[in-house]
């Protein structure tokens, strides 16, 4: 027997590596999109788990089914964070421009002339799960790294060209779907929630 879980976003690059990082499981993913829903919650939280726990309950209440936010983001330490939960559209950047938000990150480290040691950085996505009116929980993953000086690799999405990893020496978009997967913020996030999955079906 498979279960049908929601994933809550209508990000494609998101569906695709939660459909990756689950194969193994007895689930059937699915997407809005394919639910024919057109549902866009307004992202309106201070933090990464408020959107998440947005996104789960406006998601869950209109389908009725098992559903599993993310919400994610880079967060660069010499930018105070930034661009964190607003990772989605830095500084006012089109939705789909990827390239445009990493050369933002780029150029401003580059005017404030920060050293290697400094360009610390790190992903983070909060993961929230819900079932009709009931949030079943969240559940939190990080991963660590820095901001390369240029951009390199062509796997991944969004920030990953920029984010170097160093127990792999490469990029982020350099690596595997499953050597992501395996260290990611995401992968860790998704593989946290399995439990929560579990207890929302009362397993
Ligand atoms: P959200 O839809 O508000 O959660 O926005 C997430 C944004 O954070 C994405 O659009 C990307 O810009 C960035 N992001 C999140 N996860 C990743 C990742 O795994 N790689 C690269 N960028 C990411």
């Amino acid at each position: 027997m498979t279960v049908r879980l929601l994933i809550a976003s209508n990000n494609q690059d998101k569906i695709r590596e939660f459909r990756e990082i689950f194969a193994d499981l007895p689930l059937t993913l699915t997407h809005p999109a394919a639910e024919g829903l057109t549902l866009e919650p307004e992202e309106t939280g201070q933090t990464f788990t408020e959107n998440a726990i947005i996104k789960a309950m406006a998601f869950a209440r209109a389908t009725g089914l098992l559903t599993l936010a993310d919400d994610s983001g880079l967060e660069v330490d010499a930018l105070g964070g930034e661009p964190g939960v607003h990772s989605a559209r830095y500084c006012g950047t089109a939705k789909d421009d990827h390239a445009g938000r990493y050369r933002l990150v780029l150029q401003k480290l580059a005017e404030s002339g920060v050293p290697w040691e400094q360009r610390t950085a790190r992903y983070r996505c909060v993961v929230a799960v819900a079932v009709g009116d009931r949030l079943v929980g969240t559940v939190e993953g990080t991963v660590e790294g820095y901001i390369a000086y240029q951009p390199k690799g062509s796997g991944g999405f969004g920030y990953d060209p920029v984010f170097y990893v160093p127990e792999y020496n490469c990029t982020m978009a350099e690596l595997t779907p499953a050597q992501k997967h395996a260290i990611s913020h995401r992968g860790r996030a998704a593989r946290a929630a399995i439990p929560l999955l579990r207890q929302a079906l009362g397993l």
